[in-house]
């Protein structure tokens, strides 16, 4: 089958022929229908992360179920399915108390040895799979926690975006945050997540939402998805604008930060009021300092791994809520490109009109 391989990074992603595996037990192989091009997967070929080996990336996608291996059960072939980057054990401490995206127990990968074959390979060298998953790829090969059942008649190109963006965005305001109706926020950085979290603040009932951002483009679309105003930071005076719009509450009661850099994490604990809480999505290492009296004032800073959602509950419920209309799944799909146009897709990633790229596959 044909895959995007990254040999070595940073670099660019090879189209090639790739050898799949036979499900092993407890392991799902799906036809892949559609996958979206997160901005994750670019940390990767702008070698912004570490690469180990050769890598087939990608880790939102959509497709149907070709083959079950034994022992899994809730699946059957011929299934739509969306797959998930963090699967669940369903037995750890954090599995059991619901917060299953901070299960460390997950079984995504073959243990080493066992079964002695590989799940991805090219002239018998292994392929390691990004997330468990390697959704840029006609097939995948994945553990079945890794996976959610969905209704048959949601197009693939829009449920793709339910394995990632989507949740990661609206589950950062209505899980993580648990933002209240009438509540103030802001959300730094309109790309893929920001859009979301700015429909999440939505469907919570938020009063004001500014959207945030440096690109006139994407400040468009934030509007498009239900911002309230819109601020271009460019000039870096983010938390002056925002004081002309809400004058004397000294910020927001929420800020979101999407985008994934020291500065922008700053920012968005800049913009909160005494009280406030700040949620922070983009991945970033390394350390940024906060004002003790700050904190003391009851700011507060925290951490949203992948919306903090249970992704067997909430990922059909995303899904009804865009049956509904009350999800924007349709605007967020910019562009369908076939496989080999997979470069060039992450070349246009920052793009102020392109929410998502998505491969759509025959
Ligand atoms: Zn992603
Ligand atoms: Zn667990």
């Amino acid at each position: 089958m044909k895959a995007a391989v990254l040999y070595e990074s940073p670099g660019t992603l090879h189209i090639e022929d790739v050898t799949i595996d036979d499900p092993a037990p407890h392991e799902v192989l799906v036809q892949v229908k559609a996958t979206g091009l997160c901005h994750s997967d670019l940390h990767y070929l702008e070698a912004s992360y570490p690469m180990d080996a050769a890598t087939v990336l990608g880790h939102e996608a959509s497709g149907v179920i070709q083959a079950v291996g034994g022992e899994v059960s809730g699946f059957n072939a011929g299934d739509h399915v969306i797959s998930y980057p963090l699967g669940f054990c369903g037995h750890c401490k954090w599995c059991l108390s619901g917060r299953l995206t901070l299960c460390d127990q997950v079984p995504l990968r073959r243990p080493p040895g066992s079964p002695p074959r590989l799940r991805l390979s090219r002239d018998g060298s292994e392929l390691l799979q990004y997330a468990g998953l390697s959704t840029f790829a006609e097939q995948m090969l994945v553990h079945e926690n890794a996976l959610v059942k969905i209704d048959d008649d949601i197009p693939f190109d829009r449920a793709a975006l339910v394995g990632c963006a989507v949740p990661t965005g609206v589950g950062a305001v209505i899980r993580t945050a648990k933002v209240p109706p009438g509540a103030t926020v802001a959300v730094v950085g309109c790309g893929g997540i920001g859009l979301n979290v700015v429909q999440g603040a939505v469907i919570a009932g938020a009063e004001r939402i500014i959207g945030i951002d440096i690109n006139d483009g994407k400040l468009a679309l934030a509007k498009e998805f239900g911002a309230t105003d819109v601020i271009n930071n460019s000039n870096g005076d983010a938390v002056a604008q925002l004081a002309d719009l809400l004058p004397g509450e000294g910020g927001v009661d929420y800020s979101f930060e999407s985008v994934g850099t020291r500065s922008t994490y700053e920012l968005a604990f800049e913009l909160i009021h005494r009280g406030g809480t700040t949620t922070v999505i983009g991945v970033v290492y390394g350390k940024f300092e906060l004002e003790m009296h700050d904190v003391l004032q009851e700011r507060r800073i925290q951490g949203s791994t992948m919306g903090s959602i249970n992704l067997r509950k909430d990922l059909p419920y995303l899904l009804n809520l865009y049956k509904a209309g009350r999800l924007n799944l349709d605007r967020l799909v910019s562009k369908q490109i076939p496989l080999e146009e997979i470069n060039e897709g992450y070349a246009a990633i920052s793009d102020g009109n392109i929410a998502r790229s998505v491969v759509v596959f025959g």
